[in-house]
């Protein structure tokens, strides 16, 4: 028996563990502090009341014999397919409805897309970026270019590889710099792609924290987009599914390498592997997309993106450069006095009781970076930045 020994080529994560020793170890040394966390990748406002309301009437719905449902279609019933096709149309992008398949989030169908894809293809992928990208690649042992976003190329970077890549990821906004690519940026991915023939693996799992409205929230805003992308996002972070567990994924029928179609090969891996989402996730789901539940997790996004503000505001006041935080829950800043991303770390703790995420934890270049989230409570927010101010300022 042979298994899979790419497994051992797999960095263990310490990043997240190592942070909870350090915290549990100040914490007990200092039973007096307040610590308040601004690392917190989850959200922490509930589920809106249409969701909720949809949910508990789909499960009278599961309690009687005439609304009773079993297995249903692997790739998503219509009615939620259907909201989710008039979402992309509100900013004209038009969608077939077999072309949006349902999930139980973002993360299964970044690491499953790669059953579509062979071995032997290359991949590019940013640094720093969301981990899971690198680690779904080595677990299959596919060669990784990495492409530096940095702060010459404002943590965007454009197509620039000498190296032939079949596989893209852009995560936008990004996964932990907050920033958001434009237009012609975005163009410049998708005309890089269709020239050599790649395919774009398209991360929207936040387009709901953009505001500005010339940012673009789906690749397929992008002409030619459909010939070269597949796009993920997510119920997650726009609507409070962390722990519910809804996406969606959309394969354009366009894309046809080699006579097959990734869309049809897609259905097919679907149908094999995977046996669909919860009837009840997907009636809260739908609710989403309904007048008061826009309203609704508007209020929610809006939150946080105050407490985004509040943390953007003090470190403009403290000249501190940093990305994103208007149209993403994230900040990442770069650490004052040139410190490195752990010193940091240890720094804002042990002065501020403030814990964030260190920058080298999501790759090379992350290194002398950190990230801050806008999860945590205003009150907290504030408190934790005015601390911060002290000590910094
Ligand atoms: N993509 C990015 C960039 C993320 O940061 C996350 C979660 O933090 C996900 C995807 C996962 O989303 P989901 O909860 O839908 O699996």
């Amino acid at each position: 028996m042979n298994i899979n020994q790419n497994y051992k080529n797999l960095n263990e994560s310490y990043l997240f563990s190592t942070i909870a020793k350090k915290v549990n170890e100040f914490a007990t040394a200092n039973p007096d502090k307040e610590i308040i966390k601004l690392g917190i990748g989850d959200v922490t406002l509930p589920l809106c009341p249409a969701v909720i309301e949809a949910m508990h009437s789909a499960v009278d719905e599961m309690g009687k014999k005439e609304t009773f449902k079993g297995y249903g279609p692997e790739q998503g019933y219509d009615f939620l397919k259907t909201s989710i096709r008039n979402y992309y149309q509100n900013r004209n992008v038009t969608l077939a409805l077999d072309e949006i398949f349902i999930s139980d989030g973002a993360k299964s169908d970044l690491g499953n897309i790669l059953d579509l894809f062979d071995k032997d293809n290359t991949v590019l992928i940013p640094d720093p970026v969301y981990p899971v990208y690198v680690d779904t690649n080595i677990m299959a042992n596919r060669k990784i270019f990495y492409i530096n976003a940095n702060e010459e190329n404002d943590f965007l970077p454009v197509p620039d590889c000498e190296e032939r890549c079949d596989l893209i990821y852009i995560c936008s906004p990004n996964n932990p710099t907050g920033a958001v690519y434009n237009r012609e940026q975005l163009s410049a991915w998708v005309d890089y792609a269709n020239k050599n023939g790649a395919i774009i693996l398209f991360d929207a799992a936040y387009e709901s924290f953009i505001s500005d409205e010339n940012l673009p929230r789906s690749i397929y805003e992008i002409d030619g987009a459909k010939q070269c992308a597949i796009e993920f996002c997510s119920f997650s972070k726009t609507a409070g599914f962390t722990g519910t567990r809804c996406g969606y994924t959309v394969v354009p029928k366009e894309l046809v390498f080699d006579n097959m179609s990734l869309n049809k090969m897609w259905l097919r891996r679907q149908t094999t592997k995977f046996n669909g989402v919860p009837y009840i996730v997907q009636k809260g789901a739908a609710a989403v997309f309904t007048d008061k539940g826009q309203k609704q997790i508007q209020e929610n996004l809006n939150y946080y993106k105050q407490n985004a503000k509040v943390i953007a505001d003090t470190l403009d006041r403290l000249n501190i450069k940093y990305t994103g935080g208007k149209n993403s829950p994230y900040i990442w800043l770069k650490c004052p006095n040139n410190l490195n991303s752990w010193d940091f770390f240890d720094l804002l703790l042990t002065k501020a009781g403030v814990v964030g995420t260190p920058g080298a934890g999501f790759g090379k270049n992350g290194e002398k970076y950190f990230r801050l989230t806008s999860f945590n409570t205003l009150e907290k927010t504030k408190e934790a930045m005015e601390r911060f101010e002290k000590l910094f300022g």
